[in-house]
């Protein structure tokens, strides 16, 4: 199964993409943990993408497309993947159907998540990281269990995204009216999308999120 979850920054995707990817036996494909890692490792990649995604800019789409080309065809997206953060432009979206068409393994269902923005923005600026596994907590709603170390690794001390501050928000808030919701649209007239709310609680979520991708399973 090929799954692309939608949705504004700060929506849950990479949580409830983790867990249905992890339940399911897919890769899990999160474009911006692509390139937090070619940032952590100083390649001419992250130098690049990493001016962007500090202002909150998009990566350029031609990067995008050739990272996504080359890890959706790895050895554990045999079977499935969850695309998180993919595509972000009509652009790549576009390339997507292009790529998986060559392929003859086209997109199942793109679910796109939704929360009001005044809730997205009270989201990131409570989240932290495990620069390790890349786990997400949430200082208020799912605090990790000492509230500073990863659950999953305790001696690792949970960081903060540099484009978690309130200017970026701002600005990837509007990159995403701008250049990402109009792809709802592309993808409801392929008859492929179906909207699930992204407030609530995480269970509530996923069970949501689950029983989307279940009327599409093949
Ligand atoms: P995310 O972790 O998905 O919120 O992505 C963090 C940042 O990485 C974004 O604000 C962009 O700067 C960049 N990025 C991630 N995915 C893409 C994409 N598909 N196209 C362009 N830029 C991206």
């Amino acid at each position: 199964m090929q799954v692309v979850l939608l949705g504004p920054p700060g929506v849950g995707k990479g949580t409830q993409g983790r867990r249905l990817a992890s339940d399911r036996g897919w890769a899990l494909i999160s474009t911006g943990d692509m390139l937090r890692d070619a940032i952590a490792k100083r390649t001419s990649l992250g130098l690049e993408a990493g001016k962007l995604m500090d202002q909150g800019f998009l990566v350029p789409d031609p990067v995008m497309i050739g990272l996504v080309r080359e890890r959706t065809l790895e050895r554990d997206a045999e079977t499935g993947f969850v695309l998180d953060g993919f595509p972000r432009t009509v652009a790549q979206a576009q390339a997507l159907d292009a790529i998986l068409a060559e392929r003859a393994r086209p997109l199942d269902v793109v679910v796109a998540l939704t929360a009001p923005d005044q809730e997205l923005v009270r989201r990131l600026s409570a989240r932290w990281e495990c620069p390790v596994c890349r786990r997400v907590y949430n200082a208020i709603s799912a605090p990790s269990k000492d509230g500073r170390h990863c659950d999953d690794h305790p001696e690792t001390l949970l960081t903060q995204r540099a484009d978690d501050t309130e200017e970026t928000v701002k600005r990837r808030l509007d990159v995403y009216r701008a250049q990402t919701a109009p792809l709802a649209e592309h993808y409801r007239g392929q008859g492929r999308l179906k909207e699930v709310r992204g407030t609530g609680a995480l269970d509530e979520v996923y069970g949501a999120l689950s029983a989307a991708v279940a009327t599409a399973v093949r």
